[in-house]
């Protein structure tokens, strides 16, 4: 047998390693920090064009490889900080000529907030939003989710320039629009120049690896309603932003404009995507009246998705020309025609969601994922015809399906679990539908099936299993945990489901399933509920009991091609009831390095920095 019980403290121990590598490049990207300190500080000569000349030699080597209509290649560096200016405004306008041939998907979770004396701020309800962006005329989305009744029609009415960039106040009620919270894609789509606002520049400051110029923006008197207001931070190479971070001036009357975090990457060469959005407001302190509190993040991904209407099934005829040299080359015996059929609707399923942005490319995380489930199969010696392969769903709302013999958990929910343990419960339960014979989803074998717009997957796809198959697969997946490394540490697991209970009815747009089987019933946990009956009191003022983790934790996910990666950032250590934050949503900070610091990239920049500046000699 080729397969063999990995150690559960194995991966964790993986997992250290990598950590302690992280360190070790995070130790070098410090040194070449240094080394740019000791550099002058060209602010002060009103001369940052002076202190380019190093970068932009490199640029060049960066040009070549990126796309053709990247003009900073042929551009001399700017020596005033005027000319800076007017490159950020180039690079801008520039990002959006690029990104109006794209569609990416656009995900928005965000939780209204409510006081708890001990806790702080805690959910009291949420909402989800799922689109695709379009960014070619004016920018708009379209929904996964499709709201129901009037406020959709009365949506259409207006047009979306109209529309609130930010939400809507109608007197008290406050009403979320999805657009609003993805509109800080750009600061300005169709006036970003200097006739419209003023740039102060503030200072230099690093964000990651990378070294930027902030600029305070605000707009010209007369330069209208809804103009940005707040800081961008510009790489200081080729003046492309990678940060924006305020709000938008003058709201009309009923119109309220939130305040934003908003993060791009340099996903792929010349051109930084924008990725996380965190919104925020509310006000705690006492005395306060406190209309509105909310957290929100919103991510895009997709980046290089096809168009929804493409010809590509023409032109890219897949010939997988493998020679069956099985000693009876013959007809399927029915059994084996109805593997197939249920092979071929699996392969169509994860194609179609891999197309539509919803599900990760094969990748890391599934590695991770598939030992886990090895782990249980070995142990309970299941022997099933065909291997048993795992998915990531590229969204965040807690849910999990299989399809055939793939398991497909979703990145929230995989982001909040605690430990292990809990993710073998996740994944065991999936494993007992399959090893049960719960086959779902026979009829995508058929293509015609397949042949709907992305928008409508929810639509076309369901995965859920009737109550009795959802209580079977339980029962089994709990003699298969008994039976498994895990059967000893299903103490956080049990715990995540009594944290879930607690929380339930706070999130219930979290625990809405888009595809399989509600992990909750009615804001009560229903999956795997036996467990919790095992698992120590819940303690939300224990600082060393953590039944769940925050949004955004564990799972990575790149913007362009829709990988996804373990996050590899050292734990904080939690240092009040507060810090724990189990199912919240936080601010984003992602770590900016450029494009290409690969590890390896990485570890030979402080040289490469050494000899471009010849002043710091060891
Ligand atoms: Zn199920």
């Amino acid at each position: 047998m080729r397969k063999s019980v990995e150690k559960s403290a194995d991966i964790l121990a993986k997992k250290s390693l990598t950590n302690r590598h992280w360190m070790v490049l995070t130790v070098l990207a410090l040194a070449s920090l240094t080394t740019m300190a000791q550099q002058p500080n060209p602010t002060q000569s009103a001369d940052p064009g002076a202190n380019q000349t190093a970068s932009s030699q490199a640029a060049p080597n960066q040009a070549t490889a990126s796309q053709p209509n990247q003009p900073q290649a042929n551009l001399a560096p700017p020596t005033t900080m005027d000319q800076v200016v007017d490159r950020v405004v180039l690079r801008e306008k520039d990002l959006i000529k690029f990104l109006s041939q794209r569609t990416p998907v656009v995900e928005t979770y965000l939780q209204n907030l409510t006081q708890d004396p001990q806790l702080g701020p805690i959910p009291q309800e949420d909402h989800y939003f799922l689109g695709r962006m379009d960014f070619s005329e004016s920018i708009d989305r379209s929904d996964f989710i499709q709201n129901k009744g009037k406020e959709k029609d009365k949506e259409k009415d207006e047009s979306m320039e109209k529309r609130l960039l930010g939400g809507f106040t109608k007197k008290f009620k406050f009403q979320y629009q999805p657009l609003g919270f993805s509109w800080m894609v750009f600061a300005d789509r169709t006036d970003f120049d200097r006739q419209h606002y003023d740039f102060h520049y503030a200072r230099r400051e690093f964000l990651g690896d990378v070294r930027c110029l902030v600029f305070d923006l605000t707009p010209k008197k007369d330069a209208g309603r809804g103009r940005f207001l707040g800081r961008i931070w510009v790489e200081d190479q080729d003046f492309n932003i990678v940060r924006l971070n305020g709000t938008y001036a003058h709201p009309s009357r009923n119109n309220y404009y939130f305040h934003m975090d908003s993060w791009r990457l340099n996903l792929i060469p010349g051109y930084w995507l924008p990725a996380y959005i965190y919104s925020e407001e509310g006000d705690f302190t006492a005395g306060a009246r406190n209309r509105i509190a909310f957290k929100g993040q919103t991510r895009l991904w997709g980046y290089n998705l096809k168009p929804a209407i493409n010809n590509d099934e023409l032109t890219n005829i897949r010939v997988d020309s493998v020679k069956d040299d099985t000693p009876t080359a013959q007809d399927a015996t029915p059994l084996a025609a109805e593997r197939e059929w249920q092979q071929q609707a699996e392969d169509n399923v994860i194609e179609r969601l891999e197309r539509a942005g919803l599900l990760a490319p094969e990748g890391d995380v599934d590695k991770v994922l598939q030992t886990v489930v090895n782990n249980i199969e070995i142990t309970n010696n299941i022997e099933l015809p065909r291997p048993v392969r795992t998915r990531v769903l590229t969204t965040s709302p807690l849910e999990t399906f299989s399809v055939g013999n793939t398991i497909v958990v979703s990145r929230g929910l995989i982001d909040v679990l605690p430990d292990e343990g809990a993710l073998a419960m996740v994944l065991s339960h999936e494993l007992a539908h399959i090893v049960l014979g719960h086959n779902l989803g026979s009829q995508y074998a058929f293509n015609d099936r397949m042949l709907f717009s992305d928008e409508a997957t929810y639509q076309n796809f369901g995965f859920k299993h009737i109550p009795e198959e959802e209580a079977a697969a339980d029962k089994k997946a709990i003699e298969l945990l008994k039976a498994s490394p895990y059967a000893q540490k299903l103490e956080a697991a049990g715990l995540f489901i009594k944290a879930l209970q607690a929380r339930a009815p706070q999130l219930s747009a979290l625990l809405q399933a888009h595809l399989g089987n509600n992990i909750t019933e009615n804001g009560t946990v229903t999956r795997m509920a036996q467990l919790a009956t095992a698992a120590p009191a819940l303690d939300w003022y224990k600082l060393d009991q953590i039944a769940a983790l925050p949004l955004g934790g564990r799972v990575k996910l790149n913007a362009w091609d829709d990988r996804v990666e373990m996050v590899k950032s050292q734990p904080v250590a939690i240092t009040s009831a507060r810090d724990k934050m189990p199912f919240e949503v936080t601010p984003f900070y992602p770590r900016l390095s450029r494009y290409n610091a690969t590890p390896a990239a990485a570890a030979s920049a402080p040289a490469a920095t050494a000899s471009a500046n010849p002043a710091p000699s060891n």
